[in-house]
């Protein structure tokens, strides 16, 4: 499978997050995309670096405010003196004002991510755009005739939305994959979300929209990130009502409880009629993820992998979580080598 990749991720390194109470050292770090890379090569997958895709291409899923935003944070941010990592510390809620962004970086920032546990660094807008270039690039080889094409995506994109940032994302990789298929004649496209934790952004971008069917197995969001999406009465709206179908499943859930899943999820899929198939794969469902918690082993991987060919659509194939970074390429070989198989 041809894998498209950028060595540009190694400007995005957060340093710390905030997490549950505590500044820690980023789970989502550069060492991950290396893993990954290194188990892909070494499996004979071929690497492919991506094509000039402009900020442009960005727009048929994010609006424009929010991309001039990331692209000139960290500017902004120096320009104030300041240097290290942005985080916010302040965001709109529940009665305070979402009609306008203040004209600073800090209330800018708050109005744009919805957690601290994000950082912008001086690299995140370079290495974000090449994630999504990696996306739009490995959806154009499927628009082109191959079967699958896999992006190696560092940062991951699925908890960006339209218009905010956060859960380690800033541009929606997977999303910009789907958006693409559908411009270049694919009709249908579904986008499956297997990451551990739900895929808010990737929802909210195609929330009223019934071209594309958006399906989440994920940790619930009672106890999981990012909590305040992801239940399973949420199904879409207008013209997108029942095109969103979520799959929250409790801590601990294993393989038994996690497969149910799959297959109801792959069986909307087919019902769906889908022309194409976008895949948001997070690999933090593995039993050894340090932030997860479902119990599915290494050797689930490539029947995860089978599961997914067996749908016979053209399919990209997009990196997501997996932060048991010494695992993680193993984990992922074992989705790619499967699907081919
Ligand atoms: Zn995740």
């Amino acid at each position: 499978m041809q894998i498209v990749h950028s060595p540009l991720h190694l400007r995005h390194d957060g340093g710390m997050e905030l997490h549950r109470g505590e500044l820690v050292p980023c789970y989502e770090q550069p060492a991950r995309a290396d893993y990954i890379r290194h188990a892909l090569v070494e499996a004979g997958h071929a690497l492919v670096a991506p094509r000039a895709f402009g900020p442009e291409a960005l727009l048929g899923v994010h609006d424009a405010g929010f991309v001039e935003f990331l692209r000139t944070a960290y500017a902004r941010w120096r320009e104030e003196g300041r240097g290290g990592s942005m985080l916010p510390s302040g965001f709109p809620a529940r009665g305070l004002r979402r009609d306008r962004v203040p004209t600073g970086i800090n209330g800018a920032m708050g109005y744009y991510a919805f957690d601290a546990g994000t950082p912008i660094v001086e690299g995140t807008w370079d290495a974000a755009l090449a994630a999504a270039q990696c996306a739009l690039s490995a959806a154009a080889l499927v628009a082109e005739g191959k079967r699958a094409a896999y992006a190696l995506c560092r940062p991951p994109g699925h908890h960006a939305a339209r218009g905010t940032y956060g859960g380690y994302c800033f541009l929606n990789n997977a999303a910009l994959a789907a958006q693409h298929l559908r411009e270049r004649g694919f009709g249908r496209v579904a986008l499956l979300d297997v990451d551990y934790h739900h895929g808010n952004g990737t929802q909210d971008i195609f929330w009223e929209r019934n071209d594309v069917l958006f399906v989440s197995i994920h940790g619930t969001p009672e106890t999981e990130y990012p909590y305040f999406l992801g239940y399973a009465d949420e199904r879409g709206a207008g013209a997108g009502e029942g095109c969103t179908l979520n799959l929250p499943l409790p801590r601990g859930t294993g393989w038994d409880g996690y497969v149910a899943a799959l297959d109801t999820a792959l069986r909307a899929i087919a019902d769906f009629g889908a022309d194409a198939l976008v895949v948001s794969l997070g690999v933090d469902t593995y039993e050894g993820d340090p932030i997860s918690a479902f119990k599915l082993g290494q050797e689930r991987f490539p029947q995860l992998g089978a599961r997914l060919a067996a749908l016979g659509l053209p399919s990209v194939l997009v990196q997501e979580g997996g932060y048991a970074v010494k695992e993680i390429g193993t984990n992922v070989a074992g989705v790619l080598g499967a699907f081919e198989r």
